[in-house]
């Protein structure tokens, strides 16, 4: 039996044969498979028994073209001319249908900032089908803002330009910086205007509606499994487990049944099946919590609906990107007070998020009878390594960012005479901290410095070959001067012990340390050029984050610090959750 696959990492290639949108092939696989809401007329509701109910996108008054994104044509094997053609528009803001689409909204629930919130559901988005390429990836296509659905509860299922710019823009720029996440294949404008208010201060106001059509191997959530676990539907649960197993993980379980085109037996996964499914859910979680922490993002709704089991990165509302290094920064107003979601929270909400995962599962696995209840405690270890590989891995990346290799236990132990890593790390962060330091800017000076020895540097020319970073030059103190000083060259000493030439060293620096980030007041600026009708700006940032590590000539104003007028302006350094 030939298997359908699933790549996560898919390549980038051109297709093998462009194709017109007539021609996708779509196999819609989680409609065919799993249980639906027998229900199809579309009213909000509470949807039971099911994991999803068919539902089509609205139509609009207007739509056109903002912006699409070549890479991810290629993934499905598009054509430029039919990216280019209306009926691409008129397609992917959701104004017509193909033949083998399917159109369905998902039903699944969720921890809101820290509560069980119930039933949620893609209240705005829509699946239009799964397309399988030319290459056996199979990718869904899924419009964000396309209209209510049965899970809008009291919205509008509608997205505005503004928030589906800073989607469409950072699905792809974190997809280049390395980043698992969602893609994004086109951003339209729908004609039609949606009323926001975006602080909910009482100012609503009409802005131009839009739709991204977002694009991944899967999207399913953490809170799809939570949904049926809370009202204790073990049989539905089930199902998802199986079919997830069998589906998205299938490289992880090459023995399960995979589904073929027609096929409908999904084996029943064993316990140990499901718990190491579980194990993969875990790690890849990890893995993309850590990108997220070496390129300074900070997702802003770390909901148990917002988690993908894939760990992609998924649903981008209000997030930001660290400019100066402040690890209690979040961007999202709704979370100011409790700043549950800011940046250095991100791993402790992840361990959390997976905790919920674990109760949801653990019917299918724990034995509540059994004194050793084993399924219970495999569950318990998992997420105990989550916290030790967490912290490993974590500083094996702080440590890469500074072009150095980890140490083993027994050297870091021995008399090298070099200063404990973990301790390097933790001092450099607290000095990124002391004074307003742009955190991507300083890793990327650090690489330009030589740190042979023989180039013995006073503290302030130490201090002038990262004054890029700086934000205040009045905080670059006598006392800030010298610790940095001191800290340098402890650096210089250990990095001396790596053995590495200057020029590889920043070879090495860069490949990890991006030059280019949507840097929050970038975002914006191409906002306001859009909702004017002029898209360069999009189109200007979409080009440039596709190398972020490479600096690209005449593009040095996308690589600056933040200007000052940035500082306090909304959408710039404060964003809700209103989009
Ligand atoms: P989010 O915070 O964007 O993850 O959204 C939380 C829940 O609210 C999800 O179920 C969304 O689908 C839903 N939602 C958010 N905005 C809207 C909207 N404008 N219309 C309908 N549902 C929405
Ligand atoms: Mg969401």
């Amino acid at each position: 039996m030939s298997k359908t696959t699933t790549s996560i990492t898919p390549s980038i290639s051109s297709p093998k044969k462009p194709i017109t949108l007539d021609d996708l092939c779509f196999d819609n696989r989680f409609v065919r498979e799993l249980p639906g809401d027998p229900e199809t007329k579309n009213f909000c509701r509470q949807v039971e028994g099911a994991y999803y109910s068919l539902v089509k996108p609205a139509a609009t008054v207007k739509p056109s073209l903002v912006a699409y994104s070549c890479d991810v044509a290629g993934l499905l094997d598009l054509s430029d001319e039919s990216c280019k053609s209306p009926q691409f528009v008129r397609v992917f803001s959701g104004n017509e249908l193909l033949p083998k689409m399917q159109p369905f909204s998902m039903c699944y629930g969720g921890h809101q900032f820290g509560n069980w919130a119930g039933q949620l559901g893609d209240g705005r988005a829509i699946n239009l089908g799964e397309v399988v390429n030319q290459r056996d990836e199979r990718w869904y296509l899924q419009l964000k803002g396309a209209g209510i659905t049965p899970y809008s509860r009291n919205a509008d299922g509608l997205a505005v330009l503004r928030s589906s710019v800073r989607e469409f823009l950072c699905s792809e720029a974190m997809h280049y910086l390395g980043v698992p996440t969602t893609r994004a294949l086109s951003l339209t404008l729908t004609g039609d205007t949606v009323v926001r208010d975006m602080f909910y201060d009482g100012n609503a106001k009409p802005e131009l509606g839009a739709v991204v059509c977002r694009v991944a191997p899967s999207f399913t959530r953490f809170g799809n499994f939570q949904l049926p676990a809370s009202r204790g539907d073990i049989d539905l649960l089930k199902k998802l487990v199986a079919y997830t197993i069998t589906t998205d993980f299938s490289h992880d379980f090459p023995d399960q049944d995979s589904l073929d085109q027609g096929s409908v037996d999904i084996a029943e996964p064993t316990k140990e099946n499901i718990l190491q499914w579980y194990n993969k859910v875990s790690e890849r979680t990890l893995d993309m919590v850590l990108h997220w922490m070496r390129v300074g993002f900070v997702h802003g709704v770390m909901n148990t609906d917002n988690m993908s089991i894939l760990g992609l990165t998924i649903d981008y509302g209000p997030y930001g990107w660290l400019e100066d290094y402040d690890p209690t920064w979040t961007p999202n107003t709704t979370d100011a007070s409790n700043r549950r979601y800011r940046f250095e929270h991100q791993p402790q909400i992840a361990h959390w998020n997976l905790l919920q995962l674990a109760n949801a599962i653990l019917p299918l696995v724990g034995d509540e009878d059994s004194d050793s209840n084993e399924g219970r405690k495999a569950l318990e270890a998992t997420l105990n390594q989550f916290a030790e590989n967490y912290q490993t891995r974590h500083l094996a990346m702080q440590l890469e960012k500074l072009g150095l290799k980890p140490l083993s236990a027994k050297q870091t132990l021995s008399e090298q005479g070099h200063s404990d890593d973990a301790v390097l790390v933790t001092d450099l962060l607290t000095l990124l901290q002391s004074v307003e330091t742009d955190m991507t800017l300083f890793y990327r000076c650090l690489a330009e410095v030589d740190v042979s020895s023989s180039t013995v540097l006073t503290s302030k020319e130490y201090v002038s070959l990262l004054t890029d970073a700086y934000y205040q030059p009045d905080q670059l103190t006598e006392e800030y001067t010298l610790q940095l000083h001191q800290w340098v060259e402890r650096y210089v000493i250990r990095s001396e012990s790596e053995g590495v030439a200057q020029t590889q060293r920043k070879h090495i620096m860069n490949a990890v340390n991006p030059l280019y980030v949507l840097r929050n007041y970038l975002s914006q600026v191409a906002i306001d050029k859009a909702e004017n009708g002029d898209f360069s700006g999009v189109e200007e940032l979409m080009e440039v984050l596709k190398n972020p590590y490479i600096e690209q000539e005449g593009k040095k104003h996308l690589a600056e610090k933040r200007p000052e007028w940035a500082r306090h302006r909304a959408g710039c350094s404060m964003l809700s959750c209103s989009s």
